[in-house]
């Protein structure tokens, strides 16, 4: 069975870029094979902040949320590989750093859920949303198709 890749949206948020955590984080995921397609760093505008966290609005630490993600710069990237949205999630780990599993990025990186360094889409629903709340479709390498192709032709290479 050919296997497929997925795209997901990440964000290294303001705590961690303000940190000078930007290289380390995205390390991490360029370790695990993830290609990154798309890469840009940005100030989240408030538009962007309430789209993004459309789920979450209501609730009660909604509006602290919004302050924290447009309290600085963030990097946004979109990745793509096999099983990434989850794969990235599990790099990740869990939203409150405190039960975060060592290793992974929250754990490592960040002390409280409040400013837990990370964001990671969690469907494909969501990563195609989020996708097009950052990134136009010009904006993405889809050259890196071509490198998809001939990794899936030659299965040895994976
Ligand atoms: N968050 C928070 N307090 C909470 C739950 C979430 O400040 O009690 C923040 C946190 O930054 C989290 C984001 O809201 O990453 C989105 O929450 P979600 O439950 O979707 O967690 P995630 O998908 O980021 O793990
Ligand atoms: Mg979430």
């Amino acid at each position: 069975m050919a296997h497929t890749e997925e795209r997901t949206f990440v964000a290294i948020k303001p705590d961690a870029v303000i940190r000078g955590l930007t290289s380390t984080i995205i390390k991490r995921f360029e370790d695990k094979g993830y290609k990154i397609i798309g890469l840009k760093m940005l100030m989240v505008s408030p538009e962007q902040a309430a789209k993004h966290y459309e789920e979450h609005y209501g609730k009660p630490f909604y509006d602290r949320l919004i302050r924290y993600i447009s309290s600085g710069p963030i990097v946004a990237m979109v990745l793509q590989g096999y099983n990434v949205i989850k794969g990235v999630r599990q790099l990740m780990g869990a939203t409150d750093p405190a039960e975060a599993q060592v290793g992974t990025i929250r754990a490592d990186f960040a002390q409280l859920k409040e400013y837990n360094s990370v964001h990671g889409s969690d469907s494909a629903e969501s990563a195609e949303r989020e996708i097009s709340i950052y990134f136009n479709p010009e904006e993405l390498c889809t050259e890196w198709k071509n490198m998809t192709e001939l990794v899936t032709e030659k299965e040895d290479f994976i």
